[in-house]
């Protein structure tokens, strides 16, 4: 059959493989390893673009979202060394540079700017005096009285298989007990580069990649919503990524659950893996197209201002991303990225965010860490006036 001249014309302006792969997109074929790859390095950007904008636009047409959240690290102690890591500290080895926060102090925090926020999203390291449920419980509880509104995004699946080891209780059990207590979100870090040799290379004394995928799905199964990740531009192979990709889309075809995937970009202050160098721009625009095309059933992918800095997010939209992730509060202090030399800043206005999706030609939508959505200018009723 003779394509049209319209048809004609673009075929012979595209990437080959960008056309055999828009084919499939169009017959709802999932994306296999070949069609990954060719993603990962066509130079075709436009077309590139045009795929991933239309994929974007089925899954949540012009809506993107944002949250007002607050962002705390908890403690930077932790013994699992990580290549990649700038953030960990030795307790005993490097006294001076320990943080370590009580319980009230995370609270304390966490109010620091008011209640107007709708989502608590905290993280920290294998810290042995405080990643227990004797700490965390109690002060889950604490949350959930003080800031009903507010939806509890905290721990990896690293950080759960290591409360699950130390209290000795199932993935099942702890997951019921941290559930009882009022987690809503797990987060999506841990997740690394799920190929078994790299991950070898890069984090060989944390949860593994088939614990990690068997957590998340035991938190689906059980109610408790999730996201997902991928550190990439270190040591891995295009191969790494792609399979990393299709190994979450499968789980999320198993157990569904995942809201968002989040592309995490590499970065190389103080860590050993510093000869990598930093991530290119063409790279992180190929990742969140290449992620907005694998993953069919993911309904968004998140392109989080602190990791690829602001610019590169809002040309993300342009190229599959739906989401900008949190605000943060104004007086946070992410340290995880900033130990490793981001650039980007502590904190977002979410009129800024409303701008910048605005002028992507996009609508902002804000929401909490599943997805409900409020009127940009929505506040909590306070429970203590
Ligand atoms: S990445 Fe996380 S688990 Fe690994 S060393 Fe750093 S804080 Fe510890």
């Amino acid at each position: 059959m003779f394509l049209e001249k319209k048809d004609a014309i673009l075929a012979y302006a595209m990437d080959p493989a960008l056309v055999e792969i828009e084919r499939k997109l169009d017959a709802g074929i999932s994306l296999g390893m070949d069609d990954g790859l060719a993603l990962l390095a066509t130079n075709d950007l436009h077309n590139l673009g045009r795929l991933a904008r239309a994929a974007k636009e089925r899954k949540s047409g012009k809506s993107v979202y944002y949250v007002l959240n607050r962002y705390i690290n908890s403690t930077n102690v932790c013994y699992a060394n990580c290549t990649f890591c700038s953030f960990a500290v030795d307790e005993f080895k490097e006294e001076g540079r320990v943080f370590r926060m009580t319980a009230d102090q995370v609270l304390e925090k966490a109010l620091e700017t008011g209640e107007n926020f709708n989502q608590m999203h905290i993280v920290g390291g294998h810290d042995p005096r405080q990643l227990s449920l004797d700490y965390w419980l109690p002060l889950m509880r604490r949350f959930k009285e003080r800031l009903p509104h507010v939806q509890l995004s905290f721990f990896t699946a690293a950080e759960i298989e290591y409360m699950a080891k130390r209290h000795r209780l199932s993935f099942a059990e702890i997951i019921t007990t941290l559930k009882d207590a009022g987690l809503d979100n797990v987060n999506g870090g841990a997740a690394e580069i799920f190929a078994e040799e790299t991950r070898k290379k890069i984090c060989p004394n944390k949860v593994n990649a088939e614990n990690w995928l068997a957590i998340h799905e035991e938190l689906h199964r059980q109610g408790v919503a999730s996201n997902a990740t991928m550190l990439y531009g270190h040591i891995e192979s295009h191969e790494d990524r792609i399979d990393h990709l299709i190994r979450l889309r499968d789980s999320q075809r198993r157990v569904p659950g995942f809201n968002a995937f989040i592309p995490l970009a590499y970065h190389p202050d103080g860590n050993e893996l510093s000869y990598c160098g930093w991530t290119s721009g063409l790279d992180d625009i190929r990742i969140f197209a290449t992620a907005r095309l694998m993953l069919d059933n993911f309904d968004h992918i998140k392109a989080y201002w602190m990791i690829q800095g602001i610019k590169v997010c809002q040309v993300a939209l342009q190229y599959g991303a739906d989401d900008l992730d949190g605000t943060h509060g104004s007086t946070d202090e992410e340290m995880i990225y900033h130990a490793a030399g981001t650039q980007s800043g502590q904190y977002v206005d979410d009129r800024e965010f409303r701008r910048l999706i605005e002028d992507a030609g996009y609508e902002p939508v804000r929401r909490n860490s599943t997805y409900d959505t409020f009127a940009a200018d929505w506040t909590p009723e306070l429970v203590h006036a």
